[in-house]
């Protein structure tokens, strides 16, 4: 029978949970991940302390069934967004913000309590650690004797001693598109399907402000706001149980956001 060895490339979400899965299945595999952390776009704010979503922060079991029994399977406790109450809507730099009646959604946003990344963290916990290969971003996949060669320019893995029976790419299609390599090449018109895909959220990304307490409940506010300035151009509730605070996403285009420094975002 041919042993099964796979690679695993990326350990945001998908390629954790991927690992977490083949190893309930008893299947060898090794984990590479690019960054010196897991969970790719799935970052909480650094504790000690409570820790905020500057990532994902809902779910919505409804159209995310697996994502939802996945949680539950991982024992880890969610709770609704905060919406109760009215919102803010802020038009223009001469008008003040605007009241108005708060946005219902069909599907209930759910969060999860102590932050996203407590799926990240009990993913890792059942992925046993000599497996995760950290720092290493993966360039080339080459396929030789029926074997695939993975190369990492830091001299991670050697072409010559890892053969993979199989790889998994747990990358945005983008990513994947733009920096790996095949040998043999890939068909251009899967190439082009690759690097024509968008990556939900991709451009996004928050700002979490901390306060003492939920003042915004207290005046009948939900914390839900929306402006036609910014640079926060929608912001909701971030409250959890032991912290008040409020996110918004920034709405300066990722592209803008790069060429600025933290202290220039913050005072745009
Ligand atoms: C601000 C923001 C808010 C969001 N809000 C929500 C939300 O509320 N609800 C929701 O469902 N989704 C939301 N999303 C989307 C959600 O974060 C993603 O869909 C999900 O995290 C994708 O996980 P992934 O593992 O597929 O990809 P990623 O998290 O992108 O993981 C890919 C991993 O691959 C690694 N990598 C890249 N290149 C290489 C390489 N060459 N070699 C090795 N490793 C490599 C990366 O470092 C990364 O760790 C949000 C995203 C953002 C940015």
């Amino acid at each position: 029978m041919k042993t099964l060895r796979v690679a695993i490339i990326g350990a945001g979400l998908s390629g954790l949970y991927t690992a977490y899965r083949l190893s309930q299945v008893n299947i060898e595999y090794q984990l590479f991940e690019a960054r010196d952390r897991l969970g790719g776009r799935i970052l909480s704010t650094p504790g000690p302390g409570p820790r905020h979503d500057l990532g994902p922060a809902w779910m919505w079991p409804d159209f995310q069934p697996r994502m939802a029994a996945l949680v539950e399977e991982l024992d880890i406790a969610t709770f609704a967004q905060h919406t109760e109450g009215a919102m803010l809507v802020e038009r223009s730099e001469h008008q003040p913000p605007s009241r108005t009646v708060g946005w219902e959604s069909g599907n209930t946003s759910m969060r999860t309590r102590g932050g996203v990344h407590q799926i990240i963290d009990a993913l890792a916990d059942k992925v046993p650690a000599e497996r995760i290969h950290l720092d290493c971003r993966i360039t080339k996949v080459t396929l030789r004797d029926s074997k695939a060669f993975l190369t990492a320019p830091d001299g991670h893995l050697s072409l010559e001693s890892t053969g993979f029976t199989h790889v998994i790419s747990a990358l945005p299609l983008r990513l994947l598109a733009q920096n790996i390599e095949f040998d043999p090449p890939v068909a251009a018109s899967r190439l082009a399907h690759w690097a024509d895909t968008p990556t939900w959220m991709a451009p996004h990304a928050k700002y979490i402000a901390l306060y003492s307490a939920p003042f915004w409940r207290a005046d009948g506010l939900s914390g839900a706001a929306q402006s036609h300035i910014g640079p926060m151009v929608e912001i909701h509730d971030a409250c959890d149980p032991g912290s008040a605070a409020l996110f918004g996403f920034i709405g300066i285009p990722a592209s803008a956001r790069k060429r600025m420094d933290q202290g220039t975002l913050l005072v745009v």
